[in-house]
């Protein structure tokens, strides 16, 4: 069997994406590779068409428990013999497998990298023919990722313990340059095949809001992704409780998960949601890496996440079935005062000297001030991810909220002068400076017993943009902060002013700020048709996902693991009437073909003869 035959038998599709066979020639000729690929770009099938081509076994190192147990029942369904090794299996269950192993019964094997401590484990691989060793999600080696996984150092170590080196080759969906670096040094890569397929995810709508309300905001995005999957991540447990437990009382089907749960609770909460029994998941950020479930359909965050790293990665989880798919941002101020306290508490890590932890936090002040910049620009969203990543971008990609935004540069020199000469009088009536909310309150003229007890409404200042809401006269400031006219004291954290502020008080320099207008245009992604708009024969293709949720249902597997939603639509379309039709459906491969495919079959020609 070649590539090709391989990729049709098995998963049914006849070509490659973009990277998938320069990634697989590397490695069936032996050379290591390191394949940078968006989420959703085909990054299993690199390492799986190598696995089911070589003679021996292919270890797949994984960071998380879910994806494993994914892979491997989307691997059964294929027709491909495969386990997985973690903490989830009790040791009658990992005894099974390790016999199974020894006898040659797997072609791949997923495994969590804290197998890689077992002596047991080591034992048994050295005895093994081992072709070729995957390292999923391999940015986790790198400690100045988002996303550090101190276990991952041991891969290389073990990889030298092995009497014959297999090839290494590495994944990741997120790899700024430096993490790039470091993981070929740390997984010491011989001469690797480096690939960077696109980052751009185009059926990705990307948006920002800054609602006023952001449960309502959110109610508003529910409404409007009827019967659709989605994730809503929020920074803190607390949070996720509330917004649950919150959308459970307004009727949404929506589920929680976060690190406080216990492991049943949580096991069970992943299942409903990828099952699509409750399709909203409503999580921390432990949730989600390695999640597989193709048909998210949304994904929004309620809190600013700390980083565009976790940004991307988090939001990307959405329409990985290549469908129009929205990820949207509730942004607020007091986001950034939450992301900063997580970075403060952070704990220092055993194995980092003070040094490099007081690097790495630096890091994640640099990495959070990056993502505050994501949800401020006006500039295209697309492209801000991407010129982050390194990535080549257009300068407008039509489908984010701010390429469907007009902006109007507006005159601010007057509110400029007004807030200036407030913050300086501040200071000079009580000695020292206040905080932008407080100085935003003097502006407003509000009766705050504080404001009052200090004094300062008999300052001229005082209630001069009185018709202004406190959150307009917020952005105000935080844009002179952003333009360099006033700072925030690190210590005492009241804002001061810039030398520059000059200019504006008494140099007569202008000042100005854009402003969101209504939307401008219909977006690429409102023409981009849905899969389910191609098919004209909407009857047929409501029956085929029928049966598809009744075999899913028998089988206790997800919908998607069967066919996903492109393959159904592909069948209403051609409407197969012989197995050797049905296999030039995309995505059915020959297993599936046998184990389903009369099934099918009996379904479209009784649709057909019905009509
Ligand atoms: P990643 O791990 O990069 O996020 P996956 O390997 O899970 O992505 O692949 C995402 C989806 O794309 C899966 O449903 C997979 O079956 C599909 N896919 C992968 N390669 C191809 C291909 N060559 N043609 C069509 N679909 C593909």
């Amino acid at each position: 069997m070649n590539k090709y035959e391989a990729l049709k038998h098995y998963f049914g599709y006849t070509s490659f994406r973009g990277g998938q066979e320069a990634l697989i020639d590397s490695v069936l000729s032996g050379r290591d590779v390191l394949g940078i690929m968006p989420t959703g770009g085909g990054k299993s099938i690199c390492y799986q068409i190598p696995a089911l081509l070589f003679n021996g076994i292919t270890i797949v190192v994984s960071p998380l428990i879910s994806l494993m147990k994914d892979q491997v029942m989307a691997l059964g369904q294929a027709g491909v013999a495969a386990a997985f090794l973690n903490s989830s299996l009790t040791p009658d269950q990992i005894g099974r497998v390790y016999r199974n192993l020894y006898q040659g019964a797997y072609k791949i094997l997923y495994i969590a990298p804290e197998r890689l401590d077992s002596d047991e484990f080591v034992q048994l691989m050295q005895q093994l023919p081992i072709s070729l060793l995957a390292v999923d999600e391999a940015h986790c080696i790198s400690q100045w990722g988002n996303d550090f996984r101190p276990q991952y150092l041991h891969i290389a170590d073990f990889v030298e313990t092995l009497p014959s080196r297999p090839t290494v080759a590495a994944f990741t969906a997120t790899a700024t340059e430096q993490v790039q670096r470091d993981i070929m040094e740390k997984l010491r890569l011989r001469s690797p095949f480096c690939l960077v397929t696109g980052f751009d995810r185009p059926n990705l709508n990307l948006e920002v809001l800054f609602p006023k309300n952001k449960q309502q905001a959110l109610a508003d995005i529910l409404h409007k992704h009827p019967n659709k999957s989605g994730i809503i991540y929020c920074s803190t447990r607390n949070n996720v409780e509330r917004i649950c437990q919150w959308l459970v009382e307004k009727g949404f089907s929506a589920t929680r998960y976060h690190a406080g749960l216990d492991d049943a609770e949580r096991r069970q909460n992943q299942e409903d949601f990828i099952y699509d029994r409750k399709p909203i998941m409503v999580a921390t950020n432990a949730f989600g890496m390695g999640i597989d479930k193709s048909n998210v359909n949304f994904v929004v965050h309620y809190n600013m996440p700390m980083s565009l790293e976790a940004y991307y990665q988090e939001a990307g989880r959405a329409g990985r079935d290549g469908e129009p798919a929205d990820c949207i941002l509730l942004y607020s101020g007091s986001d950034i005062q939450t992301a900063k306290t997580l970075i403060e508490y952070s704990k220092p890590r055993e194995e980092l000297s003070e040094e490099e932890f007081l690097q790495l936090r630096r890091l994640d002040y640099e990495r959070l001030a990056r993502m505050i910049d994501y949800c401020k620009t006006t500039d295209c969203l697309r492209k801000t991810v991407l010129s982050y990543f390194g990535q080549p971008h257009g300068d407008h990609c039509e489908n984010c909220g701010n390429c469907r935004t007009v902006f109007l540069k507006k005159d601010i020199t007057r509110e400029a002068q007004m807030i200036l000469s407030c913050v300086k009088r501040i200071h000079d009536h009580l000695g020292y400076s206040l905080g932008a909310s407080t100085v935003a309150l003097v502006l407003k003229g509000s009766n705050d017993q504080r404001i009052l007890s200090l004094g300062l409404d008999r300052l001229s200042t005082y209630g001069l943009m009185k018709e202004r809401t406190r959150n307009e006269i917020h952005d105000l400031i935080n844009h002179l902060e952003k333009q360099e006219y006033l700072f925030t004291d690190p210590l005492h954290r009241g804002i001061l002013l810039c030398d520059s502020a000059r200019q504006i008080l008494f140099e007569g320099k202008t000042v100005t700020m854009e402003y969101k207008e209504i939307p401008k245009k219909e977006s690429r992604r409102q023409k981009r048709q849905r899969i389910e708009d191609t098919v004209s024969d909407k009857g047929l293709y409501e029956r085929l996902r029928l049966l598809r949720s009744e075999l899913a249902n028998q089988q206790r597997v997800p919908a998607y693991v069967i066919f996903s939603n492109a393959t159904l639509a592909d069948m209403a379309v051609k409407q197969p009437m012989t197995v050797w039709d049905l296999m030039d459906v995309s995505g059915v491969g020959r297993i599936k073909a046998e184990q389903y495919g009369e099934l099918f079959l009996r379904e479209i020609r009784r649709y057909v003869n019905g009509n």
